[in-house]
């Protein structure tokens, strides 16, 4: 008899943004896979006799390869378990719960997606940041500034779309993402806010200009994980933020 693998996302940080089928989803585990970016308070909805299999993954650092994982995946629910794949923010976004669910669905094997909130909502959401809003912005565009090929995203169609910018995985070609913004004609007084952990209790983040955003990022040392808001609806924030002398986009 086959388990049954809970695709969980566990939200961008702050453990009480769990979702209560998270929770009882958590609770029924036999086995968790769980995500580096994950908050470790996460595991005190597990049985006490669950085994919990670390599968960190951070850009740069030596990870558990895909495919392990969900070899594992399969192999455990074959076993008859109650798999747990536990994922940050949402599984559905920048999370390959895609890829995870063909593997599983090809092995035959039962899959329930549980949602979670995503760190391109919650982070800014964390400064008072509404990723829309009626006034300012007439979409949110979820995109990474760091991809598989390389390849830039298409910033010309993203900064002509004017909608919200929230861009993941983004820090490490920040130089890059803001030459490719100012290509497309975005403004150099067009407002951004950078959150680090948001959510978390080490969150820290700054609102600045474009023009200021590569100097103000290195200055406050900030890093991944980290989401970048680009778009009139920073100028909501009203979380003054931890570092710079924020309000110089006002
Ligand atoms: N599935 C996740 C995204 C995974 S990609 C989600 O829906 O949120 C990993 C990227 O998410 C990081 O590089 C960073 O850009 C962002 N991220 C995840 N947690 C974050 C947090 N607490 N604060 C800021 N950014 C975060």
């Amino acid at each position: 008899m086959n388990g049954k693998v809970y695709l969980i996302g566990a939200g961008p940080g702050d453990v009480e943004l769990l979702t209560l089928k998270a929770v009882r989803a958590l609770s029924q585990a036999d086995v968790a896979l769980v995500d580096e970016l994950v908050n470790p308070e996460v595991r005190d909805f597990l049985r006490p006799d669950a085994r919990v299999i670390d599968v960190g993954k951070r850009g740069g650092c030596k990870s558990t390869p895909q495919s392990f994982i969900e070899r594992q995946m399969v192999q455990f629910a074959r076993q008859g378990l109650k798999v747990a794949r536990v994922k940050g923010g949402d599984p559905f976004v920048f999370g390959r719960g895609g890829e995870e669910v063909e593997t599983l669905m090809a092995a035959g094997i039962e899959v329930e997606v549980i949602n979670g909130i995503t760190a391109g909502i919650g982070a800014p959401a964390a400064l008072g940041i509404p990723v829309t809003h009626r006034d300012f912005s007439r979409g949110v565009t979820l995109v990474t500034g760091h991809t598989r090929n390389g390849d830039a995203p298409n910033w010309d169609a993203l900064v002509r779309s004017g909608t919200t910018l929230v861009i993941y995985m983004g820090i490490s070609n920040l130089a890059q993402i803001v030459a490719g913004l100012r290509a497309a004609g975005l403004a150099e007084s067009a407002p951004v806010a950078v959150i680090q952990n948001g959510t978390l209790a080490n969150q820290r983040s700054l609102v600045t200009r474009l023009a200021d955003l590569v100097g103000a990022v290195n200055r406050a040392g900030l890093g991944s994980p980290a989401i970048v808001v680009v778009g009139e609806v920073v100028r909501l924030a009203t979380v003054s933020t931890d570092i710079e002398a924020v309000r110089q986009v006002a």
